[in-house]
């Protein structure tokens, strides 16, 4: 093979499916932190499992690497067992890469010596020419004499990317890969990783409690909260068709009114909502997001007063009285849609912004 058809292809893995199969775990302290969770990430996607600190996402994560078993439950890959009630395979046979929050490089190697750590089974120039390739493939093959403290926080995740991905693992996990990083960089090196890992094929986890950062990575989002799996789908189903309230919220800042539905709707102060197929009586939560409202000075069809507004940039943040309403209002509005004295104004609310949930005892 000649040198670039070398290069071409280096650190391209077949991309492989891997599944969590009714995964239940409990720590030796009683600790339950899974139940049941089923879940796959397909071949070549990025899945992002998303949710609140202690929600068990970290805890999946190293469920699949195999450094923690689970106690109940299976993980395939590609349909193969490789931790269930009779294998488990170690952590080094799984063919699985593991990028961590601090990227933990090795400060006394230097930056092409952490990233041909992992390939013990080639011989010593084989791993340094992958090493170079891996490099290069992350724009930093000028740094392999260098030691880690040189390198920015951003060029040290992409030598951890880079050390991960070197033995082609045909699944990637990351926990929390971004979150060492400042947030101006953060937005460029995620960008970069995505990047990274579509040409590299690798089916990849990403952990995050940031529901901006899933949207942005994730082909699919996997929401766990207190060890449950809520809702899986893609980024729009999730933000558009949310399961419950927990997951409207997760997506979304809201107003929540409480209202019991009547005759298929509920009344608020803001007007009638449809509630389709509940019964009278039933509690219910009505979510409408704050980016939902159009304001103005004479349109509109419910009037509301300015209590406060602060600027934010692009948009301003209004708080509104609105007749009837024992709460006030939120309300994300473009700068300039209202003049700087407007006081008592109109709104009117956005049908796509409103979400109308049975309020759960998980929703309240
Ligand atoms: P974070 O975003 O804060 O990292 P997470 O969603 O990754 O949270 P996990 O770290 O998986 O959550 O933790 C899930 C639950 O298990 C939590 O209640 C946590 O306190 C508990 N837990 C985690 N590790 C252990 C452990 N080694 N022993 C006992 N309990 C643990």
């Amino acid at each position: 093979m000649t040198e670039a058809a070398q290069k071409s292809t280096a650190g391209v893995t077949f991309a492989a499916r891997l599944s969590f199969e009714h995964i239940s775990h409990r720590f030796s302290d009683h600790t339950a932190a899974l139940h049941d969770v089923t879940l796959t990430a397909e071949p070549g996607e990025v899945l992002c499992l998303l949710g609140p600190s202690g929600s068990g996402k970290t805890t999946l994560l190293r469920i699949a690497a195999g450094i923690e078993p689970q106690s109940a439950g299976r993980v395939l890959l590609n349909d193969r067992e490789i931790a269930g009630p009779s294998v488990f395979l170690p952590p080094e046979q799984r063919s699985i890469g593991l990028v961590f929050q601090d990227f933990a490089l090795f400060p006394h190697m230097t930056i092409l010596d952490n990233v041909r750590f992992g390939l013990t089974a080639l011989s010593r120039e084989e791993a340094r020419r992958e090493a170079i390739i891996a490099l290069e493939r992350v724009g930093l093959a000028h740094y392999a004499a260098a030691y880690p403290h040189i390198l920015s926080g951003g060029e040290q995740q992409r030598v951890a990317l880079a050390r991960a991905l070197v033995p082609r693992p045909a699944v990637l996990l990351m926990d929390e890969p971004f979150s060492g990083l400042d947030s101006r960089l953060k937005d460029s090196v995620r960008a970069e990783t995505l990047d990274i890992l579509r040409q590299s094929r690798a089916t990849a986890i990403v952990v995050t409690h940031d529901a901006e950062e899933a949207m942005r990575m994730g082909d699919r989002i996997a929401l766990l909260k207190d060890g449950r799996l809520i809702q899986v789908g893609r980024a729009q189903e999730l933000y558009q068709s949310p399961a419950s309230l927990f997951v409207a919220g997760f997506f979304s800042e809201l107003n929540i009114l409480d209202a019991d539905a009547r005759h298929g709707a509920v009344e608020t102060p803001l007007g009638r909502f449809e509630a389709p197929g509940l019964a009278d009586g039933t509690p219910v939560a009505v979510a409408i997001r704050l980016s939902g409202f159009d304001v103005g000075e004479r349109i509109g069809d419910i009037p509301a007063r300015v209590v406060s507004r602060r600027f934010l940039g692009v948009v301003e943040l209004l708080e509104l009285a609105v007749p009837g309403a024992d709460f006030h209002l939120r309300a994300r509005v473009r700068c300039g849609a209202l003049s700087s004295q407007a006081k008592d104004i109109w709104l009117s609310i956005r049908k796509s912004d409103v979400l109308v949930f049975e309020r759960q005892p998980e929703n309240a």
